[in-house]
């Protein structure tokens, strides 16, 4: 065939995932091509991570500026140019994107742009381009899930695409009024933001709570609780079951408890969560298998059922245990390139991975909720102690928040952690480097701890195993 071209990988997807893996591939002196519809460097440089983050800080300038924490503090009213705040959002994306993503392809590291599909069990096709490779790595990532609601298809409504740039659905102008659907950390994220710059904002979640699926009751509880403090509607228990325009607006149809009700808003955001996109690269030509839910199945060495073909990232959803986030896509990109052309093959474990939620407070977890501790089989010894008892916490009159201990009642092994509090995702990588190496409550106690900062934290709830944290005097044990 004329146009054919020959690699010894080929990589669906050009995300942190893919980038990963054609670098390791490159280390190796292999040959790769990446393969990309959208733009270059995939969802976190380009409308996830570094976007979301770069407005979400903004939001936070104007909303401290407004309130304040120190009395002999005066409220400030910053002025927001929201156009001109989007194209500086854009400015920092670009040069993020050339730096870390475009500026390390070329040589025996290409990409190829299109629609990729697979042909066979060892070829794609994009853009009318057969790429065949001796090893092949599934790394398309995942896109919004769009729930089944009546009219959704009719009415213009965002997705977290909405942070995007180079592309039609960026959104340019703050709407006055957003309803958001679904209560998971993308929409806690965006609703906040929504809110800092100035938005009326409802999140209509169908469960009990926010977040409430993989945390600890109390992450969401008190979250929601800190947003209904900052004038953001939370709706629980409400689940949408209709949505049509009205004029230039969007009316949402709820049921909640035994009564149904209508909500108008300027501007709709579906925020339900996340799905594999492994359906639209004709994956069955590939003979590699797909979950129920979307998830290119992999072992933990990330190869599929088919030898040569290897998957990760998003498009594995939580194969192996694994998380939607960029460092495990980078990770396992790593990981599958090596083990693609080694024979030492390499594990991903997923145990300990923190995660952040960058609210603010910040939310950050690792390893186990005391749920999950026990349905593992574990006696559990859990303490949720408050950013009360935490001096920095005090001493910056920000005291929101909680930090939750969760540990082996007879090894004494700490097993997980969740906190929502200032610098939470930072604190939170002690707890997951102690983890790693399997620490013990005592651990936590016994190393000193820098005098006052918010990683004081976990040795305060740590302590909380022996002796009320209430009748510490400052840093004793
Ligand atoms: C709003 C938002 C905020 C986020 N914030 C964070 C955060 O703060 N921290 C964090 O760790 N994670 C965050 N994430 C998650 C993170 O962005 C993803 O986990 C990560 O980008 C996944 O990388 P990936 O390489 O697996 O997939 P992707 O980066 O999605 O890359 C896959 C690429 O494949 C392309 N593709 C798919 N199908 C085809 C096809 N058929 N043909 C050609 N190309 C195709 C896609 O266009 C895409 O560019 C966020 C996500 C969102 C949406």
């Amino acid at each position: 065939m004329a146009n054919t071209a020959k690699f010894d990988l080929v990589i669906l997807g050009s995300g942190s995932t893919a980038f990963a893996a054609g670098l390791r591939a490159q280390e190796l002196g292999k040959t790769a091509v990446m393969t990309e519809e959208r733009t270059i460097g995939g969802t976190c440089v380009n409308r996830g991570c570094l976007p979301s983050k770069n407005l979400i800080e903004a939001a936070k300038v104007i909303h401290d500026a407004r309130h304040p924490r120190y009395p002999g503090l005066t409220p400030a009213e910053i002025g927001l140019d929201f156009r001109k705040l989007v194209k500086q959002k854009d400015d920092v994306i670009h040069g993020y994107r050339k730096k870390k993503y475009e500026s390390l392809t070329g040589g025996q590291f290409g990409i190829e742009r299109g629609h990729v599909r697979f042909v066979d069990e060892h070829s794609v096709e994009v853009d009318g381009k057969r790429l065949t490779g001796e090893k092949i790595l599934i790394a398309t990532g995942s896109r919004p899930v769009l729930p089944d609601i009546d009219g959704l298809g009719e009415v213009p409504y965002l997705t977290s695409d909405l942070l995007t740039n180079d592309e039609p659905m960026e959104l340019w102008q703050l709407p006055r009024s957003i309803i958001i659907i679904g209560g998971g950390y993308i929409s806690l994220e965006l609703s906040q933001m929504f809110r800092r710059f100035g938005a009326e904002v409802t999140i209509l979640e169908r469960n009990e709570q926010l977040l409430a699926h993989g945390y600890e009751p109390h992450v969401g509880q008190t979250i929601g609780e800190i947003f209904q403090s900052e004038g953001i509607k939370v709706m629980t228990n409400a689940a949408v079951t209709s949505v049509r325009r009205n004029g230039n607006a969007v009316v949402v149809g709820l049921h909640g408890g035994d009564k149904t009700s209508e909500l108008r808003a300027e501007k709709m955001l579906v925020a339900t969560g996340r799905h594999p996109n492994s359906d639209k690269i004709d994956i069955d030509k590939s003979g590699v298998e797909v979950g129920k839910h979307g998830e290119v199945r992999v072992d933990k060495f990330l190869r599929t059922n088919v030898p040569h073909i290897l998957a990760g990232g998003d498009v594995i959803g939580s194969a192996t245990s694994s998380q939607m986030a960029t460092p495990v896509g980078s990770q396992d990109g790593g990981i599958a390139a090596q083990n693609a052309f080694s024979d030492e093959l390499r594990a991903v474990n997923h145990r300990v991975t923190p995660r952040t939620i960058f609210t603010d407070p910040q939310i950050a977890t690792v390893g186990l909720t005391q749920e999950e501790a026990i349905a593992a089989g574990h006696s559990c010894w859990c303490s949720t102690v408050s950013m009360e008892l935490v001096p920095r916490a005090g001493a910056i009159r920000d005291t929101r928040g909680m930090i939750k201990m969760v540990a082996d009642d007879e090894t004494e092994e700490v097993l997980g952690v969740s906190m929502v509090g200032n610098s939470a995702g930072e604190v939170i990588h002690e707890a997951a480097m102690a983890m790693h190496f399997r620490a013990k409550i005592e651990d936590f106690i016994d190393m000193l701890h820098v005098y006052p900062t918010m990683a004081e934290a976990l040795k305060i709830v740590a302590i909380s195993r022996y002796k009320d944290p209430a009748k510490l005097s400052c840093c004793a044990e």
